[in-house]
């Protein structure tokens, strides 16, 4: 009996002396738990009184879960800041005043970023630039807009990847494919830019183009009005090939198209993918 007892006290000492880190220590004891967890739950999808199923809040369903969850608060989070100023502009408020193609506007609070997709003048009107410049807004365009605007301007071109104060801004193609109101060959532009994890793509004055089918965003500003862009039919296309969690119409209301197109292009995305209308403001 003692020699068992010495043998299992040098066992013991052994294992101790061998023991592993406190971190792995610890992920061993999580797998643990997660395992018990399922076995607890049998799986993570229950059925409740009423037969409808849904998930276990338990360990070993919570943990996929819990973070999708915080990305999609974080999704509605940043749409409920997005106002849609007319036309193409759109303002993000937030820690950062980010604004997309300011035009027709009155006023707003002063901007950190503006983002001016081309030079046409419903995109890049330096009147209404200044009515939210401030010494520290920095303008993010391309070359010929650039020419028109004073400040901090940054001049980038489709393909180009810059993160201005802490905001990540790539720059990718609008061009037309069927008209010339916007040729390839000017390199103008639209704009993926994330905010707070989440990102958002600006498609700016264009046709749907090839490129739209490599564009990742969560949410997307898409043209519907026709004539010097892409029309609600065709926006339906983009939208499907860019796939995004939401889709915002824009191009419309001011110069081309109406409310019809954004609706038409709502109608025909139902069941595929969301589409938000906003209200001007
Ligand atoms: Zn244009």
């Amino acid at each position: 009996m003692r020699i068992l007892l010495t043998v299992l006290f040098i066992i013991l000492a052994l294992q101790l002396a061998i023991m592993p880190s406190p971190s792995v220590a610890g992920r061993t004891a999580e797998k643990t738990l997660e395992l018990v967890g399922g076995l607890v739950t049998g799986g993570g999808v229950a059925k409740d009184s009423e037969n409808r199923t849904g998930p276990v809040l338990m360990a070993s369903a919570e943990k996929p879960t819990v973070p999708m969850a915080k990305e999609g608060a974080m999704l509605e989070e940043v749409l409920k800041s997005i106002s849609w100023l007319g036309h193409d502009c759109f303002l993000i408020a937030g820690k950062k005043n980010i604004y997309f193609d300011p035009y027709q506007i009155t006023s707003g609070p002063t901007a950190d970023i503006i983002f001016i997709s081309h030079e046409h003048f419903d995109h890049c009107s330096p009147d209404d630039v200044k009515k939210i410049q401030g010494p520290n807004t920095i303008i993010v365009t391309e070359k010929d807009s650039a020419k028109k605007l004073t400040g901090n301007i940054k001049i980038v071109q489709p393909g180009d990847k810059i993160t201005i104060s802490d905001v990540l801004v790539e720059a990718v193609p609008a061009y037309n494919t069927d008209k010339n109101f916007h040729p390839k060959s000017n390199k103008w532009l639209g704009f993926i830019v994330t905010v707070n994890g989440v990102r958002l793509y600006h498609a700016g004055d264009t046709d749907f183009i090839p490129e739209m089918k490599d564009v990742n965003t969560d949410i997307a500003f898409i043209p519907v009005s026709g004539t010097y862009v892409m029309d609600a039919q065709e926006g339906i296309k983009a939208a499907l090939a860019i796939n995004p969690k939401v889709a915002i119409p824009m191009h419309y209301g001011a110069i081309v198209g109406s409310e019809a197109d954004a609706k038409a292009f709502a109608e025909a995305l139902k069941g595929k993918i969301r589409v938000e209308i906003l209200k001007k403001k």
